[in-house]
């Protein structure tokens, strides 16, 4: 399925499973999200600069600006979501695709959007070469979510903002669960936020440091 995970004899797999045991030790239960993780091959979503860091538990640099998140804050997204592998997923903030390769493992069918071009489509190359299928990859202000393809089971912004875009929540199922960083441009609170029939409910989980969401209901410029 993935090319280059494991079982795939590339030369990466025992650091893989390295870091699996990293984020184990930190705390990660859920055995879907360590299968996403020891199967993924974090180093085709990294520029080739940074590639003998692929596997550290570390946030790296990946151009334009931006980062690929690091793993253990990842691994906690997709716990928060806790996804069966049936879900339509909404991701805002594509970065490398690296956490759309993951969540691809976990979900059923997975859009993905990003602001700056020229990152989509190296993410599109990554997953390609990855041998992942049922993610799309879409250019725009993800701060408006995806009408098209709404509703979402989940929603999984990994870009920081003021507050809960309203198109977000428009565009989340009834049940469905939203993570997403609140707070300025400096530091955040990582926030699961859950559709109920009757409006919906926040709870906050940990301060974390986000790239701004960039858009009509994120920041209004860099
Ligand atoms: N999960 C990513 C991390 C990406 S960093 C990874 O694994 O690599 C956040 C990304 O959000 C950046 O690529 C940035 O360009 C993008 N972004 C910022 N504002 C956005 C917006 N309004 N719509 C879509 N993407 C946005």
């Amino acid at each position: 399925m993935v090319a280059g995970g494991v079982g795939e004899g590339d030369s990466y797999g025992g650091y893989r499973t390295r870091l699996v045991e990293t984020l184990q030790s930190k705390g990660v239960r859920d055995l879907s999200v360590l299968r996403a993780i020891q199967m993924v091959p974090r180093h085709l979503f990294v520029p080739e600069s940074v590639r003998h860091r692929a596997y550290d538990d570390a946030a790296l640099p990946i151009g334009s600006g931006q980062t690929i998140s690091q793993p253990y804050v990842q691994a906690r997204y997709l716990e928060l979501i806790g996804l069966t592998g049936q879900e339509k997923v909404l991701e805002i903030g594509t970065g490398s695709g690296y956490q759309t390769a993951l969540l691809s493992l976990v979900a059923s069918m997975v859009f993905s959007v990003e602001r700056v071009a020229g990152l989509a489509q190296s993410a599109r190359t990554a997953l390609a070469t990855a041998g992942i299928r049922n993610v799309t990859v879409l250019v725009g202000d993800g701060s408006l979510g995806w009408r098209p393809f709404a509703p979402y089971d989940a929603i999984l912004v990994s870009a920081a903002s003021p507050e809960v875009p309203a198109p977000l929540v428009d565009q989340l199922a009834p049940g469905g669960r939203m993570v997403i960083p609140l707070g300025d441009r400096s530091s955040q609170v990582l926030t699961l936020v859950e559709r109920l029939a009757d409006g919906v409910r926040t709870s906050t989980i940990a301060d974390v440091r986000f790239v701004p969401l960039v858009g009509e209901f994120g920041f209004r410029q860099e």
